[in-house]
């Protein structure tokens, strides 16, 4: 692997993604050339911070599916006890 062919690569995904035998490669790549490891380290940076960011917002967004879904067992509930009543 050259490293242009690392490029493509770790862009296309990062290598924590990649399947196992591409990501061999990957990793050896990166042991023996110092270039595309600071250009990993600054993929696995920009990595985190997606995710970081992301993490908030998912945390909102998973509050408001519990309670909708909260709401709608309270619904759902009512219902049922005017099918029974
Ligand atoms: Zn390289």
């Amino acid at each position: 692997m050259d490293c242009e062919q690392f490029r493509r690569s770790s862009r296309a995904g990062s290598i924590a993604r990649s399947r196992s035998a591409e990501r061999e490669l990957l990793e050896i790549h990166l042991g023996e050339c110092s270039a595309c490891r600071a250009l990993s380290e600054d993929f696995g940076q920009q990595d985190q911070q997606l995710r970081l960011a992301f993490a908030a917002r998912r945390e909102q967004v998973t509050s408001l599916a519990e309670r909708i879904k909260g709401q709608l067992a309270a619904r759902g509930a009512r219902k049922c006890s005017l099918l029974l009543g």
